[in-house]
């Protein structure tokens, strides 16, 4: 069975980390995306179970107080966490996991899987930043002033992360994102592990 590896991106609100995984997701079948729990709100066009698991903060609490997140943080004002349950099956059945989450989740899965892969999204410039956050028009000029202190706090936290991605032209970033996917399954454990039958027989003696 094959050594599954653990990605985990992470951006500032904004920067494109949703768009950038939609397109690796499409380019590559074999990464398995964890969809997140969260208390806010569906946006118009966000389903249940797609985009997010859309809960009410009581429930959101006992599943905490259950144990049953991997990481959980509070964000925007708002609750989010990953099943612990979902990641356990994946990486026993040996499958390339990604999660899209904030900093601190980053650095709580990162205590408990040291070997995770974390990728870090950039916008070009500020500017950029707050144009894509207002032209993407599913949130208030007050929670966009909230996300953009936020994009601040949350690009503090880069040095915890091993790729950086500059999300400036949509095709490169996309192509770089891949590589890094790809990168990653030519590691030698991972070549052995894929190839342990090719690995015996070249290197017998
Ligand atoms: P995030 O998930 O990081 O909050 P999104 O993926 O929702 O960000 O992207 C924010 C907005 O920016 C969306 O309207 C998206 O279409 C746009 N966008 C993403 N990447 C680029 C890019 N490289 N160039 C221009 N616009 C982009
Ligand atoms: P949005 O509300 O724009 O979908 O996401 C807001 C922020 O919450 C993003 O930075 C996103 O990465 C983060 N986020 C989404 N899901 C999770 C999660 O399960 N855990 C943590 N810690 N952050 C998450």
């Amino acid at each position: 069975m094959s050594a599954g590896t653990l990605f985990v991106v992470t951006a500032p609100s904004g920067a494109g980390k949703t768009t950038l995984v939609r397109h690796l997701l499409e380019r590559n079948k074999a990464v398995q995306l964890s969809i997140s729990f969260t208390t806010r709100a569906a946006r118009p066009g966000e389903e249940n179970g797609r985009e997010y698991h859309f809960i009410d903060a009581s429930r959101f609490k006992a599943m905490i107080a259950a144990g049953e997140f991997l990481e959980w943080a509070e964000v925007h004002g708002n609750f989010y966490g990953t099943s612990k349950t979902w990641i356990g099956e994946q990486l026993r059945a040996g499958r390339d996991i990604l999660l899209e989450i904030d900093w601190q989740g980053a650095q709580q899965v990162r205590q408990q899987f040291p070997e995770m892969l974390g990728i870090f999204i950039l916008p070009p410039s500020l500017n950029e930043l707050a144009q894509r956050l207002s032209g993407r028009g599913t949130d208030s000029a007050d929670v966009i002033e909230r996300r953009l202190a936020a994009a601040r706090e949350e690009m503090r936290h880069i040095e915890a992360f091993d790729y950086v991605i500059i999300n400036d032209q949509l095709n490169q970033a996309i192509d770089d994102l891949s590589a890094v996917v790809h990168s990653a399954r030519l590691g030698l454990a991972r070549q052995k592990a894929d190839h342990s039958a090719l690995f015996a027989t070249l290197l017998e003696h």
